[in-house]
């Protein structure tokens, strides 16, 4: 076996890591950890360090690490048939029999699932499967994507360009002309801290409206959203967002695309975000909690208006030509179903929604009166702490002060893993759907001390 210092040189040398420092990461100046095995709620790295994982890796874990039924279904799929395509009608039980368990979980109005392997190109699937409805339909210039500042929807050329956050687009050369991005439902932010919360819905509507009316709504084809604002801080949206901006996409017949990658399959306490605030989507992104991430697979779930019109472009164009190599894996589908499996089994939908209640409360009773908390968010098994210089008069702190970094750094120091969110002073925490009180507590604590160390 490698030794630690002979793995930590070869990582530092051969290894491009994701969304990483890379000068500091090569020159030895940025955290390394590698992680060797994971177990429930916790990781263990090669120092012997064991973490409660506050994040569920990128909130994705959602049944915990170290299930069994998984790994073995795996296993026995890699035996039986590791691989064969899905193109030209084929398919396999695995890819099919999850199918029809995500359709059956689906909400209502959904035709067909479409499997890929994450969130990025499931969206970018998305945006393809827009354009040729346009073009079926005969409106030939009805192609614009509005997303949200702030909104996640990956790191493609096409999905980083809907995402809404600077990190992803400087010196990239994104976002891509065809996007647009509207005001963030993001209520402790809101221009005027004088609004209510329906004045600011009224204002987030108004903002989409006049952008639409700018533009010409014969140009805007979709809008994408996540139910609940996830990288871009962890903001579940006020009353009535859902509704109001839906209202406005109906009258400009302008199709909704919900991004459930991180609300996919039980984290808000509900199967899908869209069944808990009422959202009628054209199309659903998952992945994340599709296969708790035991293999990648992704999903973009297509409502029947639009499979109707790609069934009838094909009858006019021939094949659709769009496909990946490993659409329909299936050892990714292997996973989905005992995932699916484990997840009804355990009742974990259920538990997201009472023990992240209990996580969001505790977090409350604990921080909620801290000078230099701002706000404690949540829904279902996700919760934020946000950091601010003034509470009273909504000052942030300058981000060279590295608040949110620090404090998740000190919960770390603690064996408690958060995410400092990337725009903002934010302690982001998406822990597995299976948490216990117990654990909660510990996230709790350690959030608390964290807190105290780095701000008093
Ligand atoms: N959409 C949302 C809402 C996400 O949170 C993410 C990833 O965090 C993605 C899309 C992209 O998924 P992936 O990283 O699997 O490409």
């Amino acid at each position: 076996m490698l030794t630690n210092d002979e793995l930590a040189k070869w990582d530092r040398e051969n290894l491009f890591h994701p969304s990483t420092h890379l000068g500091q990461f090569a020159r030895g100046d940025a955290p390394q950890r590698i992680v060797q095995g994971a177990e429930g709620v916790h990781i263990i790295d090669r120092d012997g360090n064991r973490l409660l994982d506050g994040f569920a890796g990128l909130y994705c874990v959602n049944v915990g690490y170290g299930r069994w039924e998984i790994a073995e279904a795996i296993a026995r799929q890699a035996r039986e048939l590791a691989y064969y395509h899905s193109y030209a009608g084929h398919g396999s039980e695995a890819s099919i029999t999850l199918a029809k368990m995500v359709m059956d979980r689906a909400p209502k109005g959904m035709a067909r699932v479409y499997f890929g392997l994450g969130g990025s190109d499931a969206n970018e699937t998305n945006i393809k499967l827009v354009w040729y409805y346009n073009n079926i339909l005969g409106r030939l210039q009805k192609k614009k994507i509005i997303s949200r500042w702030r909104g996640y929807h990956g790191s493609g050329l096409m999905t980083g360009s809907l995402t809404g956050l600077d990190l992803f687009h400087r010196k990239f050369d994104l976002p891509l002309a065809q996007v647009l991005h509207t005001e963030a439902p993001y209520p402790f932010r809101r221009p005027d801290p004088g609004m209510t919360e329906a004045d600011f819905v009224a204002h987030c509507a108004e903002r989409l409206e006049s952008l639409i009316a700018a533009e010409g709504a014969d140009t805007i084809a979709a809008f994408i959203g996540e139910p609940v604002l996830g990288t871009g801080g962890i903001v579940p949206p006020p009353a009535g967002y859902w509704p109001a901006i839906q209202a406005v996409l109906d009258r400009h017949d302008i199709l909704l695309i919900a991004d459930e990658v991180v609300t996919g399959f039980g984290r808000l306490g509900s199967m899908f975000g869209s069944d808990h605030y009422g959202i009628r989507p054209d199309l659903i992104t998952c992945a994340k909690g599709l296969t708790s991430a035991y293999a990648p697979l992704s999903g973009s779930i297509v409502g029947q208006r639009m499979w109707d019109v790609l069934a009838r472009g094909t009858d006019e164009n021939g094949v659709f030509g769009h496909g990946w190599t490993y659409s329909a894996h299936p050892i990714g589908a292997a996973a989905g179903i005992a995932n699916l499996k484990l997840i009804d089994d355990l009742g974990l939908v259920g538990n997201a929604g009472t023990v992240g209640a209990y996580l969001n409360d505790q977090m409350r009773a604990a921080l909620g009166d801290h000078p230099h908390v701002g706000e404690i968010r949540g829904e279902g098994m996700l919760c934020a702490v946000e950091l601010v210089r003034d509470r009273d008069a909504r000052q942030f702190f300058d981000a060279s002060e590295g608040i949110g970094a620090r404090t998740v750094a000190a919960m770390l120091k603690r064996g408690v893993i958060a995410r400092a969110m990337p725009q903002g002073d934010i302690i982001g925490l998406a822990p597995p759907l299976c948490l216990s009180r117990a654990e909660a507590d510990t996230i709790v604590a350690a959030a608390r001390d964290a807190v105290a160390d780095i701000l008093g």
